[in-house]
């Protein structure tokens, strides 16, 4: 946590020490070392109207650097032609979260949740980062519709904004929903949910909290579904056994009692919900497409999305139907605060 708002202060004062020296623009390289025209790129500052960086930043692949390098080093001149018309729209700072759902029967008020993020980096288009997440999700509504199975639960997805920025999306759903954390003071956290900050103080559950089975999460790029992380969870492992073995022969064998985080399953596990993301093949997510620009639909997986989106059906759907709810783990305990922690 400390860190978290240590790191943002330094990214501040980085911005503001470039915008004191009037630097002209910031050039960086991108990370990894996959190359052959890849550039990953993220932010360069705060996205908060009043805070934005106003130095231009740009990243460039690692042979164009590494050439302004080479340059330099034998004390040559370098020049740039830059061309950068970036605009931030601070005129309408929300972000919205799109909710659907399919109607329950004897159990309607009940819920089982599916969902992924819409938002992505502006690099590429998204397509693995999560455009796959949300159009399995949406797929598996549409399997689960067509086959009008009038499911026990309400079955309900999440289509969640502001992921990249912090789970912000689902953060702010699961605050208005299911349960919160109180605020904090600290100035870096001015107006930031803090559910997932245990240094916050405890969990607060609204009644809701108690109708919710499940939610299950796709956010791991285009490759095909392998198992599903239990979180630590379990009670559910034998649950998933079964549920997962009709689907071994499409190559879901795993499962493991691990953590996994980074995406907004986490929001729901916070506040006691079961909280699920799937372990799905790699392919070349982190070498070439997360948060790269080549997060682009010619890297989408078909065949492999249109296996997410039937496993996605079937466990949504057991879940439904299940005569109990999941079982559930505790709801993690707070931490005590930075100055608490020196006392001690
Ligand atoms: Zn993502």
């Amino acid at each position: 946590m400390a860190d978290f708002v240590k790191r943002q202060q330094f990214i501040k004062d980085l911005n503001q020490f470039f915008a004191d020296e009037k630097v002209l623009a910031v050039i960086d390289r991108y990370r990894g070392t996959s190359g052959g025209g890849t550039v990953f790129v993220q932010q360069g500052g705060s996205y908060k109207p009043g805070e934005t960086t106003t130095v231009p930043q740009l990243v460039v692949a690692i042979e164009h650097w590494t050439r302004i390098a080479r340059l330099l080093d034998q004390k040559k001149d370098v020049s740039l032609e830059l061309n950068v018309a970036n605009t931030f729209y601070d005129d309408d700072p929300m972000q919205y979260d799109t909710i659907a759902e399919i109607p329950g029967t004897d159990k309607k008020d009940e819920l089982v949740m599916l969902g992924a993020h819409l938002d992505s980096w502006h690099a590429g288009t998204g397509a693995t980062d999560n455009g796959a997440g949300t159009i399995v999700m949406m797929e598996a509504m549409r399997i689960l519709k067509a086959l009008d199975i009038h499911p026990r639960r309400t079955i309900r997805i999440g289509l969640w904004s502001g992921e990249e920025e912090g789970l912000l999306g689902s953060q702010g759903y699961v605050q208005n929903h299911f349960g919160a954390r109180p605020p904090m003071d600290d100035p870096g956290m001015k107006g930031m949910p803090t559910l997932l900050r245990r240094e916050a103080g405890e969990v607060t559950v609204k009644p809701e909290q108690a109708k919710v089975s499940a939610y299950f999460n796709v956010d791991n790029g285009s490759g095909k579904i392998r198992g599903i992380h239990l979180q630590e969870n379990e009670a559910v492992a034998p649950i998933f056994d079964a549920w997962m073995k009709p689907f071994k022969d499409l190559g879901m064998t795993t499962l493991t009692m691990r953590n996994t985080g980074g995406t907004d399953h986490l929001s729901f596990d916070a506040v006691g919900i079961p909280g699920f993301q799937f372990i799905q093949d790699p392919i070349e997510y982190e070498t070439r497409t997360h948060h790269s620009n080549m997060d682009v639909y010619d890297r989408l997986q078909p065949d492999d999305l249109k296996q997410i989106s039937v496993i996605v059906a079937g466990f949504v759907y057991d879940a439904a139907m299940r005569d109990q709810m999941l079982p559930r783990k505790p709801i993690e305990k707070a931490l005590p605060r930075e100055a608490e922690k020196k006392d001690e």
